[in-house]
């Protein structure tokens, strides 16, 4: 279990190193008050190796082993705030790419249901294991390819990704309910873009800025024979 003090932080992880951050994202543009709250709240520090944890309040994305990275605060902002910005209230939301679990601990304040999948077993267990010590009851992780989104559980009133593809996966549009958004990374150089569902199977595309994801990766064989959820 995870104690309360190990929870609140102290020093470069204490409240005033966290609001410190949350100062910086409200000069970089962060409006909506909720997100920033919660950016407050969750303790990055433990989504990140203990050696790191000192840096866990800084703008940045950081290591998190595999080759991978915890995402920079901003852009866990910024990409919830999209998200909540769409019409639907987000019951049932699907993250692609877990990593720490860190975007998933803030989206899931928002979300009645996050179900969130990562294609790195290690990751997806360390991730799951760290969420269900924090008590995040309202998230279920999978190991599975995301490009596949999530089809047992569809459709989603929102759909977030963490890593990005040269095009849009197409299951991941077809998983979207009608006004449902689609907060993803993608093309060469990277773009942010957000994709609504309206009637009929059309989509309207908004880009929203430059940014700088890992690629999404794509392999069958883990989501045909190993998907597992918690
Ligand atoms: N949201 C994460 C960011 C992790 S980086 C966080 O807050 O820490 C992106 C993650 O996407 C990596 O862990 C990578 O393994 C994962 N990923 C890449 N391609 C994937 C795919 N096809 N399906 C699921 N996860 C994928």
């Amino acid at each position: 279990m995870i104690s309360p003090q190990a929870i609140q932080g102290i020093g470069m992880t204490s409240q005033r190193t966290r609001d410190r951050l949350v100062e910086q994202l409200q000069t970089r543009g962060i409006r909506n008050e909720a997100v920033l709250k919660v950016i407050s709240k969750v303790p990055r520090h433990l989504f990140v190796d203990e050696a790191l944890a000192h840096r866990a309040y800084e703008n940045t994305a950081l290591p998190i082993g595999h080759g991978q990275t915890i995402s920079q605060p901003y852009i866990v902002a910024r990409m919830t705030e999209l998200l909540l910005a769409g019409e639907r209230p987000l019951d049932k939301v699907l993250e692609v790419g877990t990593g720490s679990g860190y975007q998933a601990a803030v989206l899931g304040a928002f979300s009645t249901r996050l179900y969130t999948v990562e294609r790195i077993e290690p990751l997806y267990r360390q991730a799951r294991k760290l969420l269900r010590d924090l008590g995040y009851r309202n998230i279920q992780a999978s190991l599975s390819d995301g490009t596949w989104g999530l089809p047992a559980q569809a459709p989603f009133d929102g759909i977030l990704v963490t890593a990005a593809p040269q095009d849009i996966p197409a299951a991941l549009l077809e998983q979207l309910a009608e006004g449902a958004r689609l907060v993803i990374p993608v093309g060469t150089p990277q773009e942010l873009r957000v994709v609504t569902a309206l009637k009929d199977g059309h989509f309207r595309h908004e880009t929203i800025e430059p940014v700088q994801f890992v690629p999404l990766l794509s392999d069958p064989i883990i989501h045909k024979t190993t998907n597992r959820s918690i």
